[in-house]
This record gives structure tokens, C-alpha cells and sequence, in this order.
């Protein structure tokens, strides 16, 4: 794996795919600059080696070319960030790129128009591919969020650079924080997903059953298994066509040895509000007009246990509607425990979604060892899937 420690850039222009896809307000101002400050690493490295950067990357989802959508409007944002004048190209190939690109001297930084004014960038087009790595020396990937998708600048590029590809600081993290807790972990390994469907963790569960001891079953995908087991669930989310499935993954849980944790109460609602009455119920005895809508006491209890004994821990998916105050304190418990097991020297690794977002939410970014920035990418490599950006660079 080649990353930016195994080049010297002196005298090289590097381009560099970041994610820059920020989001705006009705001013056109940056409201949210953790990519950007995500990217500064990679981008200081290079600069101090004494290369030059290429910045591009894409902004929303632009049908054509349209202002809106135009990288020029974060130009200020990146200068300020990055502490140097950033150059702006309003066209990421061709000869307005090719020129500015041309100009370039060392220590400085350009940022090309947004890819996705092209569709052959999405399109994975190997023309236009080669007219984006005709502007650089090293072609370097620093975008995880965009990682499991072909596109010409996360993919496609990389070919025109058999010797000179690697991987950004923040993309290398991602894959070694993944690797420390699915291929290099240190036992006992536990997983916790929640969030609200068995079927959209399927595939996380199946590949993740192999390399851990412990799964902590939470949040509304809980009432599929209990319903599936016999329990009572009242008006509790379920997906009833998913019941086998969930009773399947009991018995691989089993067969490997893996310790399953469901929850043994919850609190309960008498409709999906925060206003809502609520009652702490036995989760195989939830009264007919009630849903469990968070994790209730004794399971925080049991839960707590588990985490605190572990040494490697996987988060994915809230334990509850976090959303909404009455039902947030299952996912805040779930936080400090996981908080608590790290500072005492587990590796943890919150990825994918939702969990990111309440992570972010109730303060516990500092606390856990990696907080992954690509909730889709993340996802599938959760999944165990390779991903195209990645083995790019790898080949
Ligand atoms: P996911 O995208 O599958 O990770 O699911 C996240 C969503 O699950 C969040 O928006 C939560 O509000 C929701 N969720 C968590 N627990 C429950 C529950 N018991 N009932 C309904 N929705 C839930």
C-alpha cells in the first residue's frame, strides 16, 4: 500500500482527488469545512517536500455546468484553511486547466471546476481521465467518500500513474482503522449495530460474524429478532418478511461462536413522538399500541459489561431514535461506555451513517480512536467489498 510517506515531492505537481463536497447556505458560504480541514494533512506534506497541488473534487449533484454547483465559491475557505493563496481554474481539463496548471510553481495550490460538470467524470470516461492526469507527476487519492464509486478522477486516473499513485493521509487512516478492527484486531472484538433495519446490515452482519466474539443487537432492527423468537412487540418496527433471516443469523452467530447481546428491556412509547407517554417495558412484553423507540436500563447494564471488556469495538447504527430527546439515551450510554473502553486502551471505530451523526451530535468525536468520514464507502467495506478507488491504487 503506497502512500504519501513512500514519495518525495519536490519539484512534482501532485493531483489530488479530495472530497471538497461541502455544504453551502443560500450565500454561497462553506457551513461545514471538516472535509476541507480533513484534506490540509495530505496538502501540507506535499507543499513542505516542495511540490505543488492540484485540488479537485465534486460539489452536489450538477446537471451540466451550473453556477450553483461551481468550486469557486469555497476558494476563500480553502485559502483561509490551508494558510496560502489558492489559485482557481474554471475548468477541471482543457486548456484553461492545462494552462493554470502549466503555471504552477512550487508551494503553490490550484483548485480545478467541479468535476461533475462532466458526465464522463460519473461515467468513468477514459479520455477524460487522461486529460485530468495530464495535468499532474503523482496522482494521490485522498477522497474516502467517494472511494466505492468508478469515476474517472477516484479510479480511471489512476492507470496513467503505474509508478506514481498513492494514497492520501486521510484515505490511508480510513483503510488502516478498518483493517485494525476487521483483520488485525485485538480480542475480544465486538460489534454494535443498531439503527432501523435488519436488511440494510445484512450483509455487514454476514461478513462481520467471522472476526468478532461479541455482537450488540440495538435500535429498531432489536423487534425483528424478538418477534422472531416468540417475543411480543406491540407496535414496535419490524420487518416481518426478514424474520427467518434474523433467526439465521442466531444460528451463524452461534456456529462461530459469537456471542449474541439482544436488549432484555426498553422504553417504550405510546406513539413515535417526543411528547409521547413512555413506559420502561420487558422487550418480549411490549403492550399493543406501544413501540420501543430506545434501550432501557438493564440492557445499558448488560451492555456496559461487554464494552468495557472489550479491546477492539465496531459501532455502527444508534441504539435508539436519537433524533429525538426523550429517546436519545440509550445512543449517549452506548457513547460514554464506548468512550470510557477507549480511554482505557481499546481501538474504536465508529462507521457508517447514522451513528457517525450522533457521534458528532453529543460530543464524543475526541473520545473514540477513529470516526470514519465515508458513510457509504465505510458501508461497504464493512461489507467486505472491494472497493474500486481503493483497489486502484493497490494494483
Ligand atoms: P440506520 O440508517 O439503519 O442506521 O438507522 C438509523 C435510524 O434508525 C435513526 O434515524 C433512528 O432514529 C432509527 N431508529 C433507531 N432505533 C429505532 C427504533 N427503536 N424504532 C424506530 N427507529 C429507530
Amino acid at each position: 500500500m503506497k502512500t504519501l510517506t513512500d514519495f518525495n515531492f519536490r519539484d512534482k505537481k501532485a493531483i489530488i482527488r479530495v472530497d471538497f463536497n461541502v455544504p453551502l447556505n443560500d450565500k454561497f458560504e462553506v457551513t461545514d469545512a471538516t472535509r476541507i480541514e480533513a484534506a490540509k494533512p495530505t496538502i501540507d506534506k506535499i507543499l513542505a517536500d516542495g511540490g505543488s497541488v492540484i485540488l479537485m473534487s465534486h460539489l452536489g449533484r450538477p446537471k451540466g455546468v451550473q453556477d450553483e454547483f461551481s468550486l469557486r465559491h469555497i476558494v476563500d475557505r480553502t485559502a483561509e484553511i490551508l494558510g496560502r493563496p489558492v489559485t482557481f481554474a474554471s475548468d477541471c481539463v482543457g486548456h484553461i486547466a492545462e494552462n493554470a496548471s502549466q503555471n504552477l510553481k512550487q508551494g503553490e495550490v490550484l483548485l480545478l471546476e467541479n468535476l461533475r460538470f462532466y458526465k464522463e467524470e460519473e461515467a468513468g470516461d477514459i479520455e477524460f481521465s487522461k486529460q485530468l492526469a495530464s495535468l499532474g507527476d503523482i496522482y494521490v487519492n485522498d477522497a474516502f467518500g467517494t472511494a466505492h464509486r468508478a469515476h474517472a478522477s477516484t479510479t480511471i486516473i489512476a492507470q496513467f500513474f503505474p509508478e506514481s499513485r498513492c494514497f492520501g493521509l486521510l484515505l490511508a487512516k480510513e483503510i488502516e482503522s478498518l483493517n485494525k478492527v476487521l483483520n488485525n484486531s485485538v480480542k475480544p472484538v465486538t460489534a454494535v449495530l443498531g439503527g432501523s433495519k435488519v436488511s440494510s446490515k445484512i450483509t455487514v452482519i454476514e461478513n462481520v460474524l467471522d472476526k468478532i466474539d461479541h455482537m450488540i443487537i440495538g435500535g429498531g432492527m432489536t423487534f425483528t429478532f424478538i418477534k422472531a423468537l416468540g417475543g411480543k412487540i406491540g407496535n414496535s418496527i419490524c420487518e416481518d418478511d426478514k424474520l427467518e433471516l434474523a433467526l439465521d443469523i442466531l444460528a451463524k452467530a452461534k456456529e462461530k461462536n459469537v456471542q449474541i447481546h439482544l436488549p432484555v428491556d426498553v422504553v417504550a412509547a405510546n406513539a413515535f413522538a417526543n411528547d409521547a407517554e413512555t413506559q420502561v417495558v420487558d422487550v418480549n412484553a411490549i403492550p399493543d399500541g406501544w413501540q420501543g423507540l430506545d434501550a432501557g436500563p438493564k440492557s445499558l447494564e448488560q451492555i456496559k459489561d461487554v464494552i468495557l471488556n472489550s479491546k477492539t469495538i465496531l459501532w455502527n447504527g444508534p441504539l435508539g431514535v436519537f433524533e429525538m430527546d426523550s429517546f436519545s439515551n440509550g445512543t449517549i450510554e452506548l457513547g460514554n461506555f464506548i468512550a470510557e473502553a477507549t480511554q482505557k486502551g481499546a481501538f474504536s471505530l465508529v462507521g457508517g451513517g447514522d451513528s457517525v451523526a450522533a457521534v458528532k451530535q453529543f460530543g464524543f468525536e475526541p473520545k473514540m480512536s477513529y470516526v470514519s468520514t465515508g458513510g457509504g464507502a465505510m458501508l461497504e467495506m464493512l461489507e467486505g467489498k472491494n472497493l474500486p478507488g481503493i483497489s486502484a491504487i493497490m494494483c
